[in-house]
């Protein structure tokens, strides 16, 4: 079974990718982000805690986030895996790489799509215009780097050091273009 991390910075495509490259495989994909949206959306226990921290631009607990997955990769054992937005952290990436261990699913393998900062901004911007995501206003989103520069791209040193971690040019393209070159790499992997 595969692992499928797409890795990148706020802003550099995970989610506009993981819609493409959904059509062509079957993964089961899990996009964090997204089902802390729907909580906050349907005002459950954790949708309320989890609200304040998102619209700060901060990290939700490694705790909570790493509950959600284990339940969801138990759920899809039988399947390949697509994460999106997980893991943030390099507790989490051990988190993961422990449950896939138990599971003797193999290891995770990282695709990273590289942006520029300058360009991250910009497109995060552009998407407050369309989508009216709360955390997409130019503060939250300086913190939401920050974070990124704190705790998550030691996420990919992890994974280059222990071996699975690829990069793609994120910024150049347009999406479908983009999701060329991803799909050609995950043919491989
Ligand atoms: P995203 O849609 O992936 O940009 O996530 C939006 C927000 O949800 C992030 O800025 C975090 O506050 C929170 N979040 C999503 N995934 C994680 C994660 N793996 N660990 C901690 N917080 C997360």
């Amino acid at each position: 079974m595969r692992n499928i991390i797409l890795f990148g910075a706020p802003g550099a495509g995970k989610g506009t990718q993981s819609a493409i490259i959904r059509e062509k495989f079957d993964f089961a994909y899990i996009s964090t982000g997204e089902i802390l949206r729907n909580e906050i959306k349907n005002g459950t226990e954790l949708g309320k805690k989890a609200e304040e921290i998102i619209n700060r631009g901060e990290l939700v607990s490694d705790d909570i986030i790493v509950g959600m997955i284990k339940s969801f990769i138990s759920a899809n054992n039988n399947k390949d895996l697509l994460l999106d937005g997980f893991p943030r952290t390099v507790k989490q990436a051990e988190a993961l790489d422990e449950i896939l261990n138990s599971l003797q699913r193999g290891e995770a393998k990282v695709v990273e799509l590289e942006v520029n900062k300058n360009v991250l901004m910009q497109r995060l911007l552009k998407r407050a215009e369309i989508e009216g995501r709360k955390d997409d206003n130019e503060q939250t989103i300086r913190e939401r780097f920050n974070q990124y520069d704190a705790k998550t791209a030691a996420v990919a040193e992890y994974y280059k050091k222990k071996g699975g971690y690829i990069s793609i040019d994120g910024e150049h393209g347009t999406p479908q273009e983009i999701s060329v070159k991803l799909i050609e790499v995950l043919e491989k992997l």
